[in-house]
């Protein structure tokens, strides 16, 4: 019988769709595995929006 080698599971980042190693996780706020530059990357996307500052 062939066997698939019980390769370790590496969850695609959705940002760049490159394969995430483990060691290189970041968890998103949806649960997913993403490279901690892409998270970063993402993170900062989503708070590009100009807030108001009431200062
Ligand atoms: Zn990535």
């Amino acid at each position: 019988m062939f066997e698939v080698p019980s390769a370790p599971y590496s969850p695609i980042c959705p940002r760049c769709f490159e394969p995430v190693k483990l060691e290189d996780a970041k968890t998103d706020e949806d649960g997913r595995a993403m490279h901690e530059d892409c998270y970063c990357a993402s993170l900062k996307e989503t708070t590009s929006i100009t807030r108001r500052r009431s200062a």
